[in-house]
């Protein structure tokens, strides 16, 4: 069975004094969190070492936004697997929007990405999702899986290892959600598609991301195949992550 798992995505925000704060106020609310259930934090690089001391023996999970794809050498401002995980980091989102749209990243190189994540034995929390042309075009399902299949290519079976996070780049940041029925009919297909493809895949983890907040969390994950939620903005604020947490 998929675990249930609620990431927030700080983005690049965040101070010392704001991420104190804020890692004290989840960390009083962590005794709430249901049996089998994740609460996981993906901070600005400079702040891993912070969450790392401030997180220390939680139940909290923390990790990073992005990965270089190489291992080491002349990348300058890259950031490599290996050092992310010296520092303790069990997650690595993927193929973030905002990496794809400003970064120009492939699915290729999203794949390349998870695939150097999975071998330093942290979890790719691996990002796909149309833009609103697409939805209004009726390629979402063709987007969606194209981004997906390239990196099941590249994972194999160890696509089982891994979490997808199905943002819709329409609802990021926008205050636009999808409604339930429609983020339950994508979730449905990648679900189908990771089964098809691996005999273990049907387990993984699929995050719904786009504009969650307390009071539409419960409505979407009740949905049968939404097994918790990647949250952007909301995850800044101690009491709403908490509260898309408990939901
Ligand atoms: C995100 O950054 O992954 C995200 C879903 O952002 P928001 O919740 O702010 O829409």
């Amino acid at each position: 069975m998929p675990r249930r798992l609620v990431v927030g995505n700080w983005k690049m925000n965040g101070s010392r004094a704001s991420n104190a704060s804020l890692l004290e106020t989840l960390s009083a609310s962590e005794a709430s969190l249901g049996e089998g259930c994740g609460m996981v934090v993906c901070v600005p690089f400079p702040y891993l070492q912070q969450t790392s001391d401030l997180l220390a023996g939680r139940r909290i999970g923390w990790g990073a936004q992005d990965v270089s794809a190489h291992r080491q050498g002349a990348f300058t401002g890259e950031v490599s697997a290996a050092m992310l995980r010296e520092f303790g980091c069990s997650y690595v989102i993927v193929g973030h929007s905002e990496r794809r749209q400003y970064h120009g990243e492939s699915s290729d190189l999203v794949g390349q990405k998870a695939a150097v994540v999975l071998e330093h034995g942290m979890t790719p929390i691996v990002c796909v999702g149309e833009t609103l042309a697409e939805r209004e075009a009726d390629r979402t399902e063709e987007v969606v899986s194209g981004q997906l299949d390239s990196v099941l290519q590249r994972l194999g079976a160890d696509i089982g290892r891994a979490v997808v996070a199905y943002e819709p780049v329409w609802a990021i940041g926008t205050g636009r959600t999808a409604t339930p029925e429609q983020a339950q009919a994508v979730h449905a297909i990648l679900r189908q598609q990771l089964r098809q493809a691996e005999a273990n895949a049907g387990s993984v983890s699929i995050l719904y991301g786009g504009s969650v907040k307390a009071d539409n969390a419960a409505s979407l994950f009740a949905c049968a195949d939404i097994d918790g939620g990647l949250v952007g903005g909301a995850s800044l604020n101690a009491q709403e992550f908490s509260a898309i947490c408990a939901a």
